[in-house]
C-alpha cells in the first residue's frame, strides 16, 4: 500500500513556518499535482515528504509514519525525491548516476538498469558519457532514472519541466505517466505549468503563502476561474 496521507503538516527553516495545516492525501498509484505562485512553498512541502526539512503533523505512506525519520531511511522506505535543478552529479558519468540511485540496496540492479533503459532509450548510447554532457531534457530524464532505480513507492518530482523546450517537457511527462501506470508508483508532482501537470494529473491542490487554499480533481482545478486566470493563462 503507498497511499500518501498527508494531516495538519507544519512546516520551515528554522524560526520561519512556511507550510501551515496542509491536508491532502495520494490514493496509491494516483498522479497528484501541486500548484501555486513562486515561493507558495511547493519545494518545502516536497522537502518535508523527503525528510529534508522537518515538519509537524502527519505524513503516512501505506500507513507508515514518516515525519521524523532522516532522509536515508525514507529512500530506503521508497520515496525517491527528484529535486529541482535535478540533483545529478555531473562529473560522473550516466551509469554511474544511474547506479547510485539504487544505494540503498544491492540486489537486481541489472534488471532494473534494463528497464531503465526500456522507458529512456535515449540515455543507453550515452551510459559512459559525463551527466555534465547530456542536454537538459536527457539530464531531467537521468534524474528521474536515477530515482526509478531506487524502486520508489512514492516518487516527488520539482518542477521537472523547468527549462526544458515543450516538446521535452511533454515527452517527459508522458514517460512519468507510463511509470506511473506500469508500477503504480504514487506521484506527487510540483509544477509550473499547470496545463502539463492537470493534463497527467488526477487531482490537483493549489498551494498560496504555505496553505492549500483549493483542491479538486484535474478536471475541477482546470475550470476554477482564479486558477485559469492565475496559472493557465486564459478567461
Ligand atoms: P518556487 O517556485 O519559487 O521554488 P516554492 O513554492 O517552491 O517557490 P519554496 O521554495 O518552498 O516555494 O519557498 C517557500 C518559502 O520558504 C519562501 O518564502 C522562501 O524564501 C523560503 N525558503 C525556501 N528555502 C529556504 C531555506 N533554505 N531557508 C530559509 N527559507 C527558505
Amino acid at each position: 500500500m503507498s497511499e500518501l496521507v498527508v494531516t495538519g503538516l507544519d512546516a520551515g527553516y528554522g524560526g520561519a513556518q512556511v507550510l501551515h495545516d496542509v491536508t491532502f492525501t495520494v490514493g496509491e498509484g494516483e498522479i497528484c499535482a501541486i500548484l501555486g505562485p513562486n515561493g507558495a512553498g511547493k519545494t518545502t512541502l516536497l522537502r518535508a515528504l523527503s525528510g529534508m526539512v522537518k515538519g509537524r503533523g502527519g505524513v503516512r505512506l501505506g500507513g507508515v509514519e514518516l515525519l521524523g525519520r532522516p532522509p536515508d531511511a525514507l529512500a530506503r522506505m521508497g520515496v525517491a525525491h527528484v529535486p529541482e535543478g535535478r540533483g545529478t552529479f555531473m562529473p560522473l558519468t550516466v551509469e554511474e548516476n544511474l547506479r547510485l540511485g539504487a544505494y540503498t540496496r544491492r540486489d537486481g540492479l541489472e534488471q532494473d538498469l534494463d528497464r531503465i533503459y526500456t522507458y529512456f532509450p535515449a540515455l543507453k548510447p550515452r551510459l559512459k558519457q559525463a551527466a555534465g554532457s547530456l542536454s537538459g531534457g536527457e539530464q531531467q530524464m537521468l534524474a528521474l532514472g536515477r530515482a526509478l532505480m531506487l524502486r520508489p513507492r512514492l516518487l516527488l518530482l520539482d518542477e521537472p519541466s523547468l527549462g526544458l523546450a515543450p516538446l521535452v517537457t511533454r515527452e517527459l511527462f508522458r514517460i512519468v505517466r507510463t511509470i506511473n501506470e506500469q508500477e503504480r508508483t504514487t506521484v506527487v508532482v510540483v509544477e509550473q505549468n499547470a496545463h502539463l501537470a492537470l493534463g497527467v494529473a488526477q487531482r490537483a491542490h493549489v498551494l498560496e503563502t504555505g496553505r492549500i487554499v483549493l483542491s479538486g480533481t484535474a478536471a475541477q482545478i482546470r475550470q476554477d476561474e482564479q486558477v485559469a486566470q492565475s496559472y493557465l493563462g486564459y478567461r
